[in-house]
């Protein structure tokens, strides 16, 4: 799965599935993206293959007050992914993929905020906030992943 920034300086390969992929509806989402919601596939961040160009990480506020890490492309500075609290770990805007359709989210979350006019797929998992039990959404393979990348 390849994407890439509006101007196309910056093109990148996914090598394989992702862990899981959020679609947040919080305010700060909202904020970032000047829409309703994003979606981010959450993905070890050596399984990121640059082909072009190198993102430029922009630290951006964050809930944890930590901030997070927005990497952008250095000339239309449109957002690609971004590091939380686990630096391994990329959280890949899936609007910047050529095929967005591909990766439809797995779970919605703090739909707290969600916008009214926004209508969630009839059965799709959704939290009012952040899921508490990881075993409710990731697959048993992904969580295996994620804990190797933690180093747990
Ligand atoms: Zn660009
Ligand atoms: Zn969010």
């Amino acid at each position: 799965m390849d994407g890439g920034c509006a101007c196309g300086a910056v093109r990148y390969r996914l090598s394989d599935t992702p862990m899981v992929v959020h679609c947040c509806h919080c305010t700060r989402c909202q904020t970032e993206t000047g829409s309703a919601f994003v979606i981010n596939a959450v993905i070890e961040h050596d399984r990121v293959e640059l082909l072009a160009g190198v993102p430029e990480p922009v630290l951006t506020p964050s809930d944890s007050g930590r901030g997070q890490e927005v990497f952008r492309c250095p000339t239309c500075r449109v957002a690609l992914w971004s590091h939380y609290s686990v630096p391994t770990a990329a959280f890949v805007r899936v609007g910047t993929l050529d095929a967005p359709g591909a990766l439809p989210p797995d779970v919605h979350i703090f739909t707290r905020s969600k916008l009214l006019w926004v209508r969630l797929p009839e059965g799709a998992k959704a939290y009012d906030g952040f899921y508490a039990d990881p075993g409710e959404v990731w697959s048993a393979e992904a969580r295996v992943r994620w804990k190797v990348l933690v180093g747990g």
